[in-house]
């Protein structure tokens, strides 16, 4: 999948754990944060890809890219299973407690889960490529939904663009549209 994929499907995750926990009053740069981080986490799994957004928007990023992608054994490799989800996660959560105390109200434990969401939905929107994910890594199988390689989705393709990206932003009009009332409530009782 592309990154405008994976950050729909990452904000789609984000939005039905916000709708199904009944989550408790947040500030309003806790949702901020949680929001950035959900969008991160989202595409983050693509660093070990030198063409990745991540790597093109850095100065020389094509090259520390190259050097990454080696280092974590090529594109939907590690960082494509649970144990890479684990390992990022973790740095993710000591980078959060180092900076904690600059972001003051931010609660840093909604803005890792939000960034943990956006990993776990990357892997899951990549099931459905062609290649499959090795979610059991150090075990080297790669697992695909369906289990008929030549029914699943090629990135970038028609069927990505034209039928998985539009039935995203449909979904989440619905989301939004059926659950309007609760997002108010949710909204007016935000702590700002
Ligand atoms: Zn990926």
């Amino acid at each position: 999948m592309i990154a405008r994929t994976h950050d729909l499907a990452a904000i789609t995750a984000l939005s039905i754990a916000i709708l199904l926990v009944s989550a408790h009053p947040i500030t309003l740069s806790t949702l901020i944060f949680a929001i950035i981080a959900n969008l991160v986490g989202g595409i983050v799994p693509d660093i070990d890809q030198p063409t990745a957004p991540f790597w093109r928007n850095l100065p020389i990023g094509n090259v520390f890219g190259k050097v990454f992608s080696k280092m974590t054994g090529g594109h939907r490799f590690i960082t494509h299973s649970i144990l890479g989800v684990l390992i990022i996660g973790y740095l993710f959560f000591v980078l959060l407690n180092f900076i904690s105390p600059i972001i003051g109200s931010v609660d840093v434990n909604v803005v890792w889960w939000a960034f943990m969401i956006g990993i776990l939905s990357h892997l899951i929107m990549d099931t459905f490529n062609k290649e499959g994910v090795p979610w059991l890594l150090p075990i080297p199988i790669k697992i695909g939904f369906l289990p008929i390689k030549a029914l699943r989705i090629e990135t970038d393709s028609w069927v990505e663009n034209w039928v998985i990206f539009p039935g995203l932003v449909i979904f989440n009009c619905c989301l939004y549209l059926i659950n309007y009332q609760y997002i108010l409530h949710l909204l007016r009782t935000m702590v700002v």
